[in-house]
Order: structure tokens, then C-alpha cells, then sequence
């Protein structure tokens, strides 16, 4: 079982919706993965502050397309190859200010 401990708070959205895009716990099953030959019977967020637990089953059918996805975004960065694409993250961002996205500009 792989767990990532969150300090913040659980979304009201049900888990199956919050963990259908999850690459944070997919990229830890992968690691593991990789580690081991075999991937974690379970991955799951555990929000402190609520002690309450997200979690899913990894196999290949839910890893093996964000394994795909990953291989493109590396290849793309070995090229040289990423754009800045702006998202509500870019406010908060330490690199707005050098950013070709710059929200404040
Ligand atoms: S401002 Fe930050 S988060 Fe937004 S695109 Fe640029 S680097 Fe990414």
C-alpha cells in the first residue's frame, strides 16, 4: 500500500471522481512499480486534519495509460518541447513574474 498524507481538505466531490485523473498516486504505483515488479494492492491519500482516506485499487488497466501519458510529457521535455499552458495555479506560482503566461500582466 502506497499512502500520501494530506494536510488539507477532502473536496465534497465523491472519491471515485476525485481519483479518476489522480497522477500523484499513479506516479507513486509506478515508481513502485518499477521498484519491484509489482504494483501496491492500494493507493490512497490520507487527509490528516479529517482522518478520512481515499483510495483505489492500481492495476494495469488504471497505471498503464498514465504511463503513456508520462512517456509523452518526458519526451516532450527532452525536446525541449513544454509551453506554459495558464491554469488558476499561475496566481500562486513563484514564476509568474519570468513566466510567458503572466497572469498579472
Ligand atoms: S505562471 Fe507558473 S504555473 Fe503558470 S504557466 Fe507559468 S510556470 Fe506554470
Amino acid at each position: 500500500m502506497v499512502v500520501d498524507h494530506k494536510t488539507g481538505k477532502v473536496s465534497n466531490a465523491p472519491a471515485k471522481i476525485r481519483l479518476k485523473d489522480e497522477t500523484q498516486l499513479d506516479l507513486y504505483a509506478l515508481a513502485i512499480y518499477e521498484e519491484f515488479e509489482e504494483l501496491p494492492v492500494e493507493a490512497a491519500h490520507l487527509y490528516l486534519r479529517e482522518t478520512k482516506t481515499l483510495s483505489y485499487a492500481p492495476t494495469e488497466a488504471t497505471v498503464g495509460p498514465f504511463r503513456e501519458r508520462l512517456s509523452g510529457v518526458i519526451g516532450d521535455v527532452l525536446a525541449g518541447e513544454f509551453p506554459p499552458l495558464e491554469s488558476r495555479d499561475c496566481m500562486y506560482c513563484d514564476y509568474h513574474e519570468i513566466c510567458d503566461v503572466n497572469p498579472t500582466s
